[in-house]
């Protein structure tokens, strides 16, 4: 099973995926997560990208489209996977139909999360809160201001994804304000309707 969960921040992917990850035995692949991860190691590609991040820009398509072709050619993603946060660009689009095609592979479905984005920014605070009271680190991006940039970064770059995917007969839409397992129904229905599973 090959997904793409397509939706701005904040909109529930990354819990979505998780479910996937423990129903079907896939792979999450959240390129802020490696990206995340390259930052606190401090390797080459994080210390280009935190400075991005941090101010809720995108980071270059040439970094990401290199960790995410690297990524599911490891053993663990043949299975399957649910890509969460990637593609943000049509550039990312493109190269991720020219490596699949290359391997042989295919997308099964992309999962539209439709939200009310004036809601959104409520959901990040609570997110954060969440996650101080755990006793982990509040992601810096997190924030009202820097949330808003990732708004208009979905707007102005990821939104044309919807188009693109919808023309190839891919384009299956959530509603990502619905409770969470009212959320993990409809994508399991979806995936049961497009033989996914
Ligand atoms: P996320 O965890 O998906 O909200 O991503 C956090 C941040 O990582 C984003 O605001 C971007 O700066 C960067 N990022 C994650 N995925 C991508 C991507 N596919 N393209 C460009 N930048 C990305």
């Amino acid at each position: 099973m090959r997904l793409i969960l397509l939706g701005p921040p904040g909109a529930g992917k990354g819990t979505q995926a998780q479910r996937l990850v423990e129903r079907h035995g896939i792979v999450q692949l959240s390129t802020g997560d490696m990206l995340r991860a390259a930052v606190a190691a401090g390797t080459e590609i994080g210390k280009k990208a935190k400075a991005v991040m941090d101010a809720g820009q995108l980071v270059s398509d040439d970094i990401v489209i290199g960790i995410v072709a690297d990524r599911i050619d490891e053993p663990d993603a043949k299975r399957g996977f649910a890509l969460d946060g990637f593609p943000r660009t049509i550039a990312q689009a493109d190269a991720l139909e020219k490596m699949l095609t290359e391997k042989g592979l295919k997308l099964d479905a992309v999962i539209e999360f439709k939200v009310d984005e004036t809601k959104l920014v409520d959901r990040i605070v609570k997110r954060a809160k969440e996650t101080e009271a755990a006793g982990l680190p509040v992601r810096k991006d997190d924030n009202p201001e820097v949330f808003a940039k990732r708004l208009q970064e979905f707007a102005a770059l990821t939104a044309a994804l919807s188009p693109f995917y919808r023309e190839r007969g891919l384009l299956h839409t959530v509603d990502g304000m619905a409770p969470v397992d009212e959320v993990t129904d409809a994508i399991a229905a979806i995936l049961k309707e497009t033989a996914a599973v």
